[in-house]
């Protein structure tokens, strides 16, 4: 699998982004011209970065900084947003904020971080027990699962479906959400070394659906 980012990505053309919706739901893409039709692989990661506003400054309230801050009105903040459609919103799986480092980040703040290969090492044991679960079927990682499969023989049980259910309920999520932050939750549980996704699994994976778009209300 490759993995793809778009930097900008309000400033790439909207029919352009639309077009990564087959793709991402299906990890192919079919051409289409009038007398034939053509089927290629196309399963791959996206990154989408953006700024919170046109300015870039809107994620800067409230920090200490010598920056100005946001000069955006709300009509430009939303005409920026709106450039990434609700329906490509809905496939992007994580939605991370990432705040403005100070000074004293740089210097000072990944002195304490996680080594990569330790993370590698943590990513690599949570695929392998993906890879077990999956055995004997198409499929070697979460993503992979398809929705219908997801909900019949790897659904939630009672006490661990309560968040995704409340926030289904509160048209905060859409089913085709649904089923994506299922997969997130079993890949939290891979990560965690758990059998299977616990509710403060299901809760890990809604925060990381809707940490990043805070901002966008
Ligand atoms: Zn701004």
């Amino acid at each position: 699998m490759t993995a793809s980012s778009l930097d900008e990505a309000p400033e790439f053309d909207g029919s352009a982004l639309d077009a990564l919706r087959q793709p991402l739901e299906s990890g192919e893409m079919v051409v289409t011209r009038s007398v034939f039709s053509v089927t290629f692989p196309a399963r791959f990661h996206l990154v989408l970065a953006m700024n919170p506003c046109p300015c870039g400054r809107g994620g800067d309230v409230g920090r200490q900084s010598a920056a100005p801050l946001c000069v955006c009105t709300p009509q430009q903040r939303r005409r920026y947003l709106s450039r990434i459609s609700g329906p490509l919103l809905d496939r992007v799986d994580l939605r991370v904020t990432l705040v403005r480092p100070t000074l004293a980040d740089l210097e000072f703040g990944a002195s304490d971080a996680e080594p990569t290969s330790v993370v590698a090492l943590r990513v690599r044991e949570a695929r392998d027990r993906a890879a077990r679960r999956y055995a004997g079927t198409p499929w070697r990682v979460n993503a992979d699962v398809p929705g219908p499969v997801v909900r019949r023989q790897f659904g939630l049980d009672r006490d661990s479906a309560e968040p995704l259910d409340a926030a289904l309920l509160s048209g905060l999520v859409s089913a085709r959400g649904a089923d994506r932050i299922v997969r997130v939750a079993w890949t939290v549980a891979d990560l965690a070394g758990r059998d299977r996704p616990t509710r403060f699994d299901v809760a890990s994976a809604l925060q990381h659906r809707d940490s990043g778009t805070a901002w966008a209300a």
